[in-house]
């Protein structure tokens, strides 16, 4: 059973999840904009009309290895598509970028204009922020490259892969590092936003494994950011988004790993929530950093409402075993699917359920404890629609090694992640999906603190309160990179 399959319609959702396999990429078509017949009309980065000009287009398209796609053009539709269905937007022009010169003279070619810049990686920002109408879409699809050094374990990958791609790569070898639930997002803005998966209560959060980034900033340039390398920009885009320039390429810690791992869900009728998440909330503070367990409540298609929980126990199996027993011995389950078995199975089981094209809404807020307070609002929220869902991504452990100030994440001293999430498929019900997951976040929101960017619709309105402490360093930061806020369709840091 699939936490996420509990909210979807029931309708399946019928467009099928697809990601290009690993290696396929490389130079592919010709520049297209060299038969654009026109000007093509533009957006300024300030809302402004503007005029492209032909010439210009054209010899951006012959400079670019990659195309440069205009509407009308074969592949253009397809490139423009992002993951949340509900952001159906026409760039002027999608510079699909194969290398980091590529990029370059795609951020000169936006810069020269102020024109509106999306940047794209695995195109799953709830909010729409890789795409935009009549501004340039640089799309990172084709980078997708992941090259593991087997002997130093670790991995160099693309600023436009997936996160199946870095877990296929990695696994390979034996090796893994933190990487989310879903393997068709992108590691672009997952890991610019912080990185949460399966594993972080053990390696940390996926930008505790960054050693190093190679970047294009605003004005054209690519920089190696590290430790030692301009740390300032690398202390910013662990945590800070897309706001300081577009990575071209991640360098990865990667862990020995046993992919063979204890794994599943166990599941309880929504009816006995209050015996599973008092429980829950007491044992929860004693576990190992070897154990994921990520409580979540939702309806099934046929209108059964669960409580469930997800269980990863990175570690040896019996020792695991032994370690949730306890959850396995509350009340009468429906259904216990945890076994040893592929780590991939676990991490591409959500695939479809959360599938290209789907309309999407979601919020989140980070707690510090599961207080009874929060067992009993989250019981008394509880809604019975298969459209909605609350789940967790459960934080503590590793993800604590780090203090708030030391990357530009900072929400470190937490245990755990609510996540508030609606998906269904007709436009129809787009207001009421969305009226769904903000009740769940307005009944919950007194016993958060913070949120994770990445997974919050509208998280960019209270940008500067959420970064907390981090805040003015990241404006200054953003201000030295990127006075012009080119990069602005994430939640934006103002250059100070
Ligand atoms: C189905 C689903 C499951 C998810 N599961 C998890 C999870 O388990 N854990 C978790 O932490 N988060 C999760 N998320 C949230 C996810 O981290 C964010 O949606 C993230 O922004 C996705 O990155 P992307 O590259 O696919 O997105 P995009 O839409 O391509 O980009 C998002 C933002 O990052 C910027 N960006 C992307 N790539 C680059 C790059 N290479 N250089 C510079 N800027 C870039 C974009 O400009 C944009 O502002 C999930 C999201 C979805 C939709």
């Amino acid at each position: 059973m699939d936490r996420r399959n509990f909210c979807r319609t029931a309708v399946a959702v019928g467009v099928a999840t697809s990601y290009p396999l690993l290696g396929a990429c490389g130079r592919s078509e010709p520049p297209q904009a060299t038969s654009a017949k026109t000007s093509i009309r533009g957006i300024s980065l300030d809302g402004a009309e503007i005029e492209l000009e032909r010439a210009a287009i054209k010899e951006l398209g012959d400079a670019m290895t990659g195309p440069v796609l205009l509407s009308g053009d074969p592949d253009y539709d397809g490139a423009r598509k992002v993951w949340n269905g509900m952001h159906d937007k026409h760039p002027a022009l999608i510079a699909r970028c194969q290398n980091a010169d590529d990029i370059c003279r795609a951020v000169d070619f936006a810069r020269e204009r102020s024109l509106l810049l999306a940047v794209r990686g695995g195109g799953h920002s709830w909010p729409g922020k890789s795409t935009c109408d009549d501004g340039m879409m640089l799309d990172l699809s084709d980078m997708k490259a992941v090259d593991v050094n087997v002997e130093g374990q670790t991995a160099w990958c693309q600023g436009g892969a997936l996160l199946g791609h870095l877990d296929d790569a990695a696994l390979a070898h034996g090796l893994v590092t933190t990487a989310g639930v879903v393997s068709h997002t992108g590691v672009g803005g997952f890991t610019l936003g912080g990185g949460f998966g399966r594993l972080n209560r053990k390696y940390g959060l996926t930008i505790d494994n960054v050693l190093g980034a190679e970047m294009v900033t605003a004005d054209g340039k690519i920089r190696y950011v590290s430790a030692d390398n301009e740390p300032d920009l690398f202390w910013a885009i662990r945590g800070g988004g897309g706001n300081f320039g577009v990575v071209s390429r991640f360098h990865y810690q990667l862990h020995p790993f046993d992919r063979n791992v204890l794994s599943g869900l166990l599941v309880w009728p929504v009816e006995q929530a209050r015996e599973v998440l008092e429980f829950y909330a007491e044992w929860s503070r004693g576990v190992s950093r070897e154990l994921y367990t990520g409580p979540f409540m939702a309806t099934m298609p046929d209108g059964t409402g669960v409580v469930g929980m997800e269980v990863v126990y990175n570690g040896d199996p019996t020792q695991g075993e032994k370690e949730i027993a306890p959850l396995r011995a509350i009340g009468t389950m429906i259904d216990d699917s945890v076994k040893l078995q592929d780590y991939k199975v676990l991490q591409t089981h959500e695939d479809a359920s959360a599938a290209q094209g789907i309309r999407s809404y979601a919020k989140n807020g980070m707690i510090k404890e599961f207080t009874q307070g929060l067992v009993d609002d989250m019981i008394d929220a509880f809604i019975p629609d298969p459209r909605t869902a609350i789940f967790t991504h459960t934080t503590g452990g590793a993800v604590k090694d780090h203090g708030p100030l030391d990357t530009a994440f900072p929400h470190r001293n937490t245990e755990s992640m609510l996540v508030f999430y609606s998906a269904w498929t007709d436009p129809a019900e787009d207001e009421e999906g969305k009226a769904m997951c903000r009740q769940w976040h307005a009944a919950l929101e007194s016993h958060t603190g913070g949120y994770y960017d990445n997974i919050q619709w509208d998280g960019d309105k209270t940008v500067d309160d959420n970064y907390g402490p981090n805040y003015a360093r990241l404006a200054e930061i953003k201000g030295r990179f990127d006075a012009g806020n080119l990069f602005r369709m994430n939640s934006n840091i103002k250059p100070a």
